[in-house]
């Protein structure tokens, strides 16, 4: 059997090293367009920030470790087209800039997304970057690192921009947030987003909402970012206003895509064409909550499905449950968790919701320096099913969300939820910890 992976980090490289672990005897190629594979994205704002000084620890394996597997790597190697009526794929060596054809038994499509560039005027200018791949980190990083910069501008309050707002912050740069809604973190309910307002501005930020930006200006250089309210001097720009997948490549076979380009898949991560799988950021995912196939690019899911893809190429029929689009960020000194459906979707979905928020210590009120945890839960009026729930805070706060994830994959009621036998020491947790205390309120 011949297996060939598209892309070469975490849903791609997770099917093919646990492929290998199942069949020893398979042929595995993977193609990857950039020099760099298998690392860990996530990690990127953080080698940014300084916390983390080597980039090369963002990688988890390399090209000569995967070879040892017996896993063919091929880095600078972009795949320009699938012809999935006659199995092959035509490929692109970028740097001998020569095109040829390989064939396949089974295809791995793990091509990721990319950061989108809205067309603004002298969005070409130097400075202005978008943080999407490894090598994006590096040059922003060497930017930092380099040259006199002092006004950094992002461009898009979402997680990444978020977690760039943390970065910059932490290396002690003025920071401006200029995004078009009217909250942080969209995904979010604005009762939840927008109780990190304030912790930004306490640190610093210039939070700008409600804008929109219209250009840039500078010469050669970007010097200043042109909104419909006002214009912000800055060194640096980051446009960080959401993906889209890579799958344009796609465009002259018959795999079925979303509107949005992402690939359709089935719990299986099989797509409509036999013996080609998807996962990862080019594709949807089962969403347990919505009930639907949903966009929702995370690193978790990419391993998860990557890990389905080498379950069902190798033989066992493995179907994916879905997620939650359980999603957490740590903003400076907060933090902030959601899983499940939010208030929004539950509006959106239709359902006869209620919901509790409620704000409690993260341990017990006399145990040195307590903090604040808000927990909202969005519940079935009349089942007292949880929907979904979401928490912001300092710390303590975000990995309480694990606790509902698993009450909802379970079904479990408010009432349920309440009475949990939820660890106790004053340390940790009040008597009853906040999560049981909204569930307990919940009429
Ligand atoms: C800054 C940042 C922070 C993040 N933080 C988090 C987090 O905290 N938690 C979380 O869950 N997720 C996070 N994510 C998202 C997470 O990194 C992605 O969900 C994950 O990397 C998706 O993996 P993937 O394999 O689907 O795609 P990618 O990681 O995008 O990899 C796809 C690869 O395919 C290659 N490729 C594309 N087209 C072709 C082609 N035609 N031929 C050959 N190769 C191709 C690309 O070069 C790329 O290397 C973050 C992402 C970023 C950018």
């Amino acid at each position: 059997m011949k297996i060939i992976a598209i892309g070469g980090v975490a849903a791609s490289m997770s099917a093919v090293s646990k492929l290998r672990r199942l069949n020893k005897d398979a042929e595995i190629i993977v193609y990857e367009k950039g020099e760099v594979l298998s690392y860990g994205a996530c990690g990127m704002p953080y080698y940014i920030s300084d916390e983390i000084k080597d980039p090369k620890r963002l990688i988890a394996r390399t090209k000569e470790q995967f070879l040892k597997l017996g896993i063919v790597v091929h880095t600078n190697h972009e795949v320009i087209e699938v012809n999935d009526k006659e199995k092959t794929i035509k490929v692109l060596n970028i740097k001998a800039n020569e095109i040829f054809t390989d064939s396949f038994d089974k295809l791995i499509i793990g091509t990721g997304a990319s950061a989108i560039i809205p067309k603004w005027e002298n969005v070409e200018l130097e400075n202005i970057h978008v943080l999407s791949v490894y090598e994006d980190s590096i040059a922003i990083k060497h930017k930092l690192d380099t040259e006199n910069i002092k006004n950094v501008t992002v461009v898009g309050a979402g997680f990444i921009g978020v977690e760039l707002v943390e970065a910059f912050t932490t290396r002690g740069l003025n920071v401006t947030l200029i995004e078009l809604g009217e909250h942080i973190l969209s995904s979010f309910d604005q009762d939840i987003a927008e109780n990190l307002h304030q912790h930004l501005i306490d640190k610093g930020v210039s939070l700008k909402l409600n804008e929109k930006v219209i250009k840039f200006e500078g010469n050669n250089k970007i010097e200043k970012v042109i909104t419909n309210k006002g214009e912000y001097l800055s060194d640096l720009v980051i446009i960080s206003v959401g993906i889209i997948p890579n799958t344009k490549f796609l465009r002259n076979s018959n795999i079925a895509l979303a509107k949005n380009g992402a690939i359709k898949v089935n719990d299986c991560m099989e797509t409509n064409i036999k013996d080609i799988y998807a996962g990862g950021d080019c594709s949807l995912i089962y969403n347990r909550a919505t009930k639907e196939y949903n966009y929702l690019p995370m690193g978790n899911n990419a391993n998860k499905q990557g890990r389905v893809i080498a379950e069902n190429i190798n033989g066992s029929k493995f179907e994916f449950l879905g997620v939650l689009g359980t999603t957490v960020i740590k903003v400076i000194d907060m933090e902030a968790a959601k899983t499940g459906l939010t208030e929004k979707e539950a509006k959106r979905l239709h359902k006869n919701y209620k919901t509790v928020m409620i704000s409690g210590r993260n341990h017990a009120g006399y145990y040195p320096n307590p903090e604040n945890i808000t927990v909202k839960i969005v519940y079935e009026q009349g089942t007292y099913k949880i929907l979904g729930a979401s928490l912001v805070g300092r710390k303590d706060t975000a990995l309480r969300i694990n606790i509902f994830a698993v009450a909802i994959q379970s079904n479990m009621t408010t009432k349920e939820l309440g009475f949990l036998d939820l660890a106790y020491a004053p340390p940790f947790a009040g008597v009853w910890d906040v999560v049981a205390v909204a569930a307990n309120l919940a009429k």
